[in-house]
This record gives structure tokens, C-alpha cells and sequence, in this order.
């Protein structure tokens, strides 16, 4: 089976929806196979998203991820990365809940960064994601 990533983040925690978002996973038929919770630092938030740093948004997308703890998932299904990928909507939350009205960031969302949720766009970043934040321990 696919693994994915998932990320709960500040505004998601802060606004207890934590039990509604593994609800909808659960009832999607993903298992979560892999759970932290943990505080970025600056520091990891620019690493997770190196990607984006020379995006306009980069520092206020920085601020936001390190504003408090986010819960780190993996989840794992047949399809996981692109079914998550639908499950969680499109980025801009406020145009999801016109377009996307029952997908979680239409439903727990706010707006283009606080969108509650990451999802990996690809199973090779679902890959690297994975490995960024559980690193596999090699036994001895
Ligand atoms: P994610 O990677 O978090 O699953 P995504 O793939 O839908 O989201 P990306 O384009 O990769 O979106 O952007 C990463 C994150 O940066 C978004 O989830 C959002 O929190 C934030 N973001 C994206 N675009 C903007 C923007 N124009 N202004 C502010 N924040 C943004």
C-alpha cells in the first residue's frame, strides 16, 4: 500500500479540529500509521518548504508553520498521496468551500496560508517528506 504525508498544522490544533480531520482520514480508509506531534523551529519550516524560498509568501508561510505545534501523520491506503490530496481540497481555502465544500480545508480551513493541512503532491515527495521527519533507524 501508498504511504503519505500528512501535517495538521497551527491553525488546525488551535482550532481542536484535530478529532474531526482523523475522523474524515478514518472514514476515508486511510490507517495512520505514524503520528508526532511537534513545535518547527525556523529552521525545519524552511527546510520542509525549500521548495517555495524564493516565493513571495515564504517568510509569512514560515512564521505560520513555526506559530505553534502541528501534528505530523502518515497516513497509508491504496492511492493514499492523490486520494489525500482530494480529501484535503484545494490550497486556497476560502475559494474551497465554494468549490469544494466538504474537503477539509474548506471545512476546518481559513484561507490561502492557514489552510489547516498538508498533503505530499507526489509519491516521491511523499517519499522525502516521510524521511524528513522519520528518520529510519538503522538497528546496533
Ligand atoms: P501543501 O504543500 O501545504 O499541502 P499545497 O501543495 O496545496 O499545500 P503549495 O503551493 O505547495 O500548496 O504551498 C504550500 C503552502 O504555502 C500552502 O499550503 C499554504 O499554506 C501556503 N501558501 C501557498 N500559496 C500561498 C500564498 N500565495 N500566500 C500565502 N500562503 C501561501
Amino acid at each position: 500500500k501508498e504511504k503519505t504525508l500528512a501535517i495538521i498544522k497551527p491553525d488546525g490544533l488551535y482550532d481542536n479540529c484535530t478529532d474531526k480531520i482523523k475522523n474524515a482520514i478514518f472514514d476515508s480508509g486511510f490507517t495512520i500509521v505514524k503520528e508526532m506531534l511537534i513545535q518547527l523551529d525556523e529552521e525545519a519550516a524552511m527546510s520542509f518548504y525549500a521548495e517555495h524560498s524564493s516565493r513571495s509568501f515564504f517568510s509569512s508561510l514560515v512564521k505560520y508553520m513555526t506559530s505553534g505545534p502541528v501534528l505530523i501523520m502518515v497516513l497509508e491506503k491504496e492511492n493514499a498521496v492523490a486520494d489525500w490530496r482530494a480529501l484535503i481540497g484545494p490550497t486556497d481555502a476560502s475559494k474551497a468551500k465554494i468549490t469544494h465544500p466538504n474537503s477539509i480545508r474548506a471545512m476546518y480551513g481559513l484561507d490561502l496560508q492557514k489552510n489547516c493541512v498538508h498533503g505530499s503532491d507526489s509519491p516521491q515527495s511523499a517519499q522525502r517528506e516521510i524521511s524528513f521527519f522519520f528518520k529510519e533507524k538503522s538497528s546496533g
